[in-house]
């Protein structure tokens, strides 16, 4: 085989090692937007708990005072019942401290149901807070780690850059030039040998005559189905 192709079919081998190393580099911004949406969310997460702390304590601390006034009420109720002797009189009294007393009960209920549902709250919010705690005491580690990868795969991307572009110097320039915008523009393969007399990418044929010529001068020719540079052994 010509020299010029040898060269320009390791030039695209190395290519080929350069772009993966690029799509592993590629790779690693999501990892660290993933890690970004984790710990919001979990921030989020423990901001609308609080939110909810607030208004169930808000809540609570109105129905606390609702009831400390039916019960202050109350006892008045039964002071002024204490104090009553005619018997119409009681009875107005009696039933003024039933309905009291029932309102009570009611608030009372209110009280412990509210404070029940803070307290469960709370819990929440305090588990949200250990996520989020655990999550940042674990989440410099994670990305001192992906950003270890990441500067071992630039050293990588620069070792095979530097390969490549010693390799490219042994390519003929116009042969290079037209190989580069190519693969520019594909980042794949573009540089596929003739097999059987037809394009190895796409399985158009050449004129056998063309093709012995491309052999015997180590040049490329575009291919007519596919656009890919073609070239030929003899
Ligand atoms: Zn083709």
């Amino acid at each position: 085989m010509h020299a010029q192709l040898e060269a320009l079919l390791s030039l695209q081998a190395e290519d080929d090692v350069v772009d993966a190393i690029v799509t592993r580099i590629d790779a690693i911004a999501p990892r660290l937007a993933a890690l970004d949406a984790e710990r919001a969310t979990a921030a989020r997460q423990l901001e609308q708990t609080l939110d909810q702390l607030l208004a169930a304590e808000q809540k609570q601390r109105e129905i606390g005072h609702l009831v400390s006034e039916h019960r202050q009420r109350q006892d008045r109720n039964v002071a002024q019942f204490d104090l009553v002797k005619r018997m119409r009189e009681a009875e107005a009294a009696l039933s003024q401290v039933e309905a009291g007393k029932k309102l009570l009960l009611d608030g009372e209920n209110d009280l412990r149901d509210i404070e029940a549902r803070v307290a469960g709250i709370r819990q929440a919010a305090e588990l949200h807070r250990e996520v989020l705690a655990e999550f940042d005491a674990t989440q410099e580690g994670k990305r001192s780690e992906i950003e270890a990868a990441r500067r071992a795969l630039q050293a990588e991307l620069a070792a095979a850059q530097s390969t490549r572009d010693g390799i490219a110097e042994r390519v003929p320039k116009d042969m290079r030039a037209i190989y580069d915008k190519m693969r520019e523009r594909r980042r794949t393969q573009v540089v596929y040998p003739l097999a059987y007399g037809a394009c190895s990418a796409c399985d158009t044929s050449v004129p056998v005559q063309r093709g012995k010529q491309m052999a015997i001068r180590g040049t490329l020719e575009a291919c007519e189905g596919c656009g890919m540079l073609l070239y030929a052994t003899e």
